[in-house]
């Protein structure tokens, strides 16, 4: 029985090199062989076979021994290699489009974004445009020996993935697509891209050593610390995402979305519409939405009906992104408008968040898209009408973080998935 000793073998070294990966990955500084070798139960000869496929591969690298305290050897730690393997992150959005290229180091290597109104741009003419600007990117990247793994693509839509793997997009009501085969596209068929809603490519942004290594701060919690300001007497939580947290990232730009991250993983539901909480109705008789109920967060939350509500704006004109500016420096010169629409926002949206952390029990929202962008008052009301409303507010403690140090988390967070696909598979990226 050969053949399948060698299938089995391969299955368990790739298992093992997945292990010794997502280690390194979570951990928030090098390690050394004998601390991978204790942390992932593997034997150190195994470790150090592992290492050395890595180390050949140009995964990672040595960097300078480091001189235990007592007698034992220097231990060489072991990093990600920047420079080498990469990840394309491709967006399209109301805003424009654009990539970026990062490697598993967690470096940007290029990224282009470029600002353009995109509602009434045909699929076709969207995808051409992202065509031409990613191939002399993926020529720069093969001159300079760089490895792509994998693409990932944002859009602001439901995605279904098809029987024979093809994807398709169902609706994308904000760029006014729906019904469309991904596949068709040159740039998606080439780059092997799989592409997924926005909110949880975003929500992936946030999950600390995802697919590069752990920067040292995505998230900050602008609630607590402004309530902790105000009370010096309570202690201050985590201000940032540890990569087994759970949460809830909620989306805002022209639609809101959502998306939910169960101990460092995304919970896509069986069909990927999981956490579209944009459309989950806070009054049966409010306003009629694009998707045909009354009342959905999104039509007080999302970017036109605020900028629409606010008196700045009407029709068309209200989803363009500049009037986010003037919404936010009006609500601070505390006009009425801008100020009655904020406070109506912030209702709609305590009282879905409010409904999922009943339904979900998590203890952490994350904020993300313009609202992120307002401040820390923002989040820190939300926090407070958040918390009577939760029915087990005094078993933790909620936190309402803003990720607002993170720019375009979609599109990088895209990137990450589809460099994660050699954390996953090494073995079918790795010269054995
Ligand atoms: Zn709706």
């Amino acid at each position: 029985m050969p053949r399948s000793r060698s299938i089995n073998q391969d299955d368990l070294r790739n298992h093992n090199l997945s292990v010794v990966l997502t280690t390194l990955l979570q951990s928030v500084s090098p390690m050394s062989r004998a601390q991978l070798a204790k942390s992932t139960g593997l034997t150190k000869a195994t470790m150090s076979l592992l290492s050395d496929i890595l180390l050949t591969n140009e995964v990672v690298e040595e960097l300078d021994p480091q001189q235990k305290t007592g007698n034992g050897r220097p231990s060489t730690p072991l990093a990600f290699r920047p420079g080498c393997w990469v990840g394309i992150g491709m967006q399209i959005n109301t805003d424009g489009y654009g990539y970026t290229v990062t490697d598993i180091a967690g470096e940007t290597v290029m990224e282009e974004w470029i600002d353009k109104s995109m509602t009434g741009t045909t699929p076709d003419d969207a995808f051409a445009a992202l065509d031409e600007l990613l191939r002399p990117v993926e020529a720069t990247l093969k001159r300079r020996n760089y490895r792509i793994v994998g693409a990932g693509l944002a859009l602001p839509g439901l995605i279904a993935e098809l029987e024979d793997g093809d994807q398709r997009l169902l609706m994308a009501p904000n760029l006014g697509w729906e019904n469309l085969d991904l596949h068709r596209f040159e740039v998606m068929r080439r780059l092997e891209a799989v592409s997924d809603n926005e909110a949880n490519l975003a929500a992936i942004a946030q999950i600390p050593g995802y697919a590069s290594c752990r920067p040292t701060a995505q998230v900050k919690d602008v609630a607590e610390m402004t309530h902790a300001d105000r009370s010096s007497t309570e202690s201050r939580p985590d201000e940032t995402l540890s990569p087994e947290d759970s949460f809830l990232y909620i989306s805002t730009d022209v639609g809101v979305g959502g998306a939910f991250v169960r101990a460092g993983s995304l919970v896509r539901g069986d069909h990927g519409f999981a956490g579209e909480i944009g459309h989950v109705s806070v009054d049966m008789n409010g306003p009629e939405c694009r998707c045909g109920r009354r009342g959905c967060l999104e039509m007080y939350a999302g970017r036109r009906e605020l900028v629409r509500n606010a008196g700045i704006a009407d029709g068309d004109e209200a989803v363009q992104g500049r009037y986010v500016k003037e919404l936010h420096d009006r609500w601070r010169a505390d006009d009425d408008r801008a100020v009655y629409a904020i406070d109506q926002a912030l209702s709609a949206m305590a009282s879905a968040a409010s409904s999922a952390i009943n339904m979900l029990d998590v203890d952490t929202i994350v904020l993300g898209g313009f609202w992120s962008v307002f401040g820390d008052d923002l989040a820190a009301r939300l926090r407070e009408r958040v918390i009577p409303w939760v029915l087990a507010r005094h078993a933790f403690n909620l936190r309402v973080l803003s990720c607002s140090s993170l720019e375009r988390p979609a599109l990088r967070g895209a990137a990450a998935f589809g460099l994660r696909r050699l954390i996953e598979r090494p073995m079918d990226y790795l010269d054995i």
